[in-house]
């Protein structure tokens, strides 16, 4: 999407040949207005699915998760926690998810109130790297018995292998832009996006 290659040129910061700051407009202050387009994006490429519900990771998945919710019809966000909280009862899916930016394995959950059998899920999130999130989110899916119909990321980088983990399984990914590589500080997307 041109749009989002054009804004992380502008915007984003190359900490080091794999991080990426968009604290500007997706990480710590978000350009809503600019979301809004993600989303739309989103729902052009999700048309044909019969998506009711769409599953994040907290944090930083559920403000874009949130704006993307608003182009599908009556989908609310699920956000899989990473602790529990004093008010953590009844029954969850758990799974194991090792953090990008805090290098620690968490023990992520998401109540069996909010997931079903009859549910057809989007995932949504800001990046794909490794591809830990996305797959912890996945399998949850998958314990649930709902039906996972796709997965949107907002920026993936190529060179660590995640979106190539995601795409061998069948899933039918869409990533809004495709990192190719950050060396030197220049970022250059893949062609096709
Ligand atoms: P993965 O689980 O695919 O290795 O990493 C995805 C998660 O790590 C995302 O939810 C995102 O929060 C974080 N992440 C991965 N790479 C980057 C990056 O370059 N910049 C930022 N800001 N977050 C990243």
């Amino acid at each position: 999407m041109k749009l989002l290659e054009e804004k992380i040129l502008k915007e984003g910061k190359v900490l080091s040949s794999n991080v990426l700051k968009v604290d500007s407009f997706l990480n710590h202050q978000l350009d809503v207005a600019f979301i809004n387009e993600l989303g739309e994006e989103f729902k052009r490429l999700f048309a044909k699915e019969p998506i009711n519900k769409i599953l994040t990771i907290e944090s930083s998945g559920i403000g874009i998760a949130a704006l993307v919710a608003q182009h599908f019809d009556n989908c609310p966000v699920v956000f899989a926690k990473n602790k529990a909280g004093i008010n953590h009862d009844g029954d969850f899916f758990h799974t194991k998810v090792e953090s990008f930016t805090h290098k620690c394995v968490y023990n992520v959950m998401v109540s069996k109130a909010y997931l079903h059998p009859g549910d057809h899920v989007l995932i949504i999130d800001d990046f794909l790297a490794h591809g830990h999130a996305v797959i912890g989110l996945m399998d949850i899916v998958h314990q649930s018995g709902a039906v996972l119909e796709g997965v949107g990321i907002a920026i993936e980088k190529a060179s660590q292998m995640g979106g190539s983990i995601i795409r061998k399984k069948g899933v039918h990914l869409e990533s809004l832009a495709i990192i190719e590589s950050m060396h030197d500080g220049v970022i250059k997307f893949k062609d096709n996006c």
